[in-house]
């Protein structure tokens, strides 16, 4: 089942008769490619932007996700006729986020009439792909979109067929929330973990974590910065000096769940749907996330290793020794490396909610910016 809703207060007969076409399209290009599944496509509308003017696509797929929870829908395509904003590429036509099965898409830029609707069906196609796992190929719906008139309904690759009903089967399969109605929280959690551990990791890994700290400037800069000060701070090398090794890995292991604890939570990754009940899907979504963020945390710590053992390594020995006050060696040296970086993942976790809200979330949420 999917849901297509209209997230503009869009009054142009013209382009609702477009979007029409594209759903009829859509709809007819799946019941006709992938017969052996029950095709529904439900429209409806929550004209909450004006219909002109850039949107962040981070709102409109929060957006779809709460309509999406509410309506029981498995996947939701949300359709502006604005433009989005783009983040990383020079210009967006749509935004999938597997993580929450959910896209978004613009039919600014995709002309007028029977063309616009052809193109938004293929747009449509293109981004439930990524929804549904698939990777880019050469020819067929997934090919790499380039620009707007490069849009249009092509078959499916046999070998991508093939795996996308593969894919849609294990989808189809019974949700777990209707096998049990009461679970405990972790069991719950754990339960839909173990039942596709694989398909979970994979969603992490295709996040790519360990670029979180590239992009995510200001939780990198605190953390750097936190652990050049500790670099030059006397008392610091004198504590870090007189700690043991159990000591400093507890420090590490507390300062990873905490940091991503700290940053999951204050930027409300978790609250996704205005519905509390246990719903599968959204667990997925918040292990995956947690996930995704706990590894970009982890690769954020493996660099500040590095810089500070850089850093450690840089600094004349006589002047650590006076600053220890015993002679240093590797040892002491690697393990206030440890040290530093524990505190600079701290220092990250402060800075990380420094960062405007939708930056961390665009990280997190989008495949790409097609
Ligand atoms: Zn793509």
């Amino acid at each position: 089942m999917l849901g297509w809703l209209l997230a503009a207060d869009l009054r142009d007969p013209e382009l609702l008769a477009a979007y029409a076409r594209a759903r009829e399209l859509l709809l007819d290009y799946l019941r006709r490619t992938l017969p052996e599944f029950d095709w529904r496509l439900e429209a409806d509308e929550r004209r909450v932007y004006a219909p002109r003017g850039a949107l962040d696509p981070v709102d409109l797929l929060e957006l779809g996700v709460a309509e999406k929870l509410h309506r029981h829908w498995d996947y939701v395509l949300v359709v502006v006729p604005n433009e989005l904003i783009p983040r990383h590429s020079p210009s967006a036509l749509g935004v999938p986020s597997s993580a929450l099965e959910a896209a978004v898409l613009s039919s600014a830029r995709l002309g007028q009439g029977e063309e616009l609707a052809e193109r938004l069906a293929a747009l449509a196609l293109h981004l439930l792909g990524h929804l549904w796992g698939l990777d880019h190929a050469a020819s067929g719906p997934m090919r790499p979109v380039s620009g707007p008139e490069e849009l249009r309904l092509e078959p499916w690759p046999p070998e991508q067929l093939r795996e996308l009903r593969q894919q849609l089967a294990e989808a189809a399969a019974s949700r777990l929330e209707e096998e049990r109605e009461r679970w405990g929280a972790l069991a719950f959690y754990w339960r839909t973990f173990s039942k596709d551990p694989h398909g979970v990791i994979e969603s992490v890994l295709g996040y790519a974590p360990w670029r979180l700290p590239f992009y995510l400037g200001r939780l990198t800069a605190a953390a750097a910065v936190s652990v050049v000060y500790f670099l030059l701070t006397a008392d610091a090398w004198e504590l870090g000096a007189h700690l043991s090794w159990r000591a400093v890995w507890l420090l590490t292991l507390l300062a990873l769940a905490a940091a991503t604890a700290f940053i999951f939570s204050g930027q409300d990754l978790g609250r996704l749907g205005r519905e509390q009940a246990w719903r599968e899907q959204l667990a997925r979504t918040r292990i995956v996330l947690l996930g995704t963020l706990a590894l970009g945390i982890l690769s954020l710590w493996t660099g500040l290793l590095a810089l500070s053992l850089a850093g450690a390594w840089i600094l004349p020995r006589s002047l650590l020794q006076s600053w220890m006050g015993l002679a240093p060696s590797a040892a002491h040296l690697l393990r206030y490396a440890v040290f530093t970086a524990a505190i600079g993942v701290l220092g990250a976790a402060l800075g990380g909610n420094l960062e405007e809200e939708g930056e961390i979330k665009a990280e997190l949420f989008f495949d790409e910016e097609t």
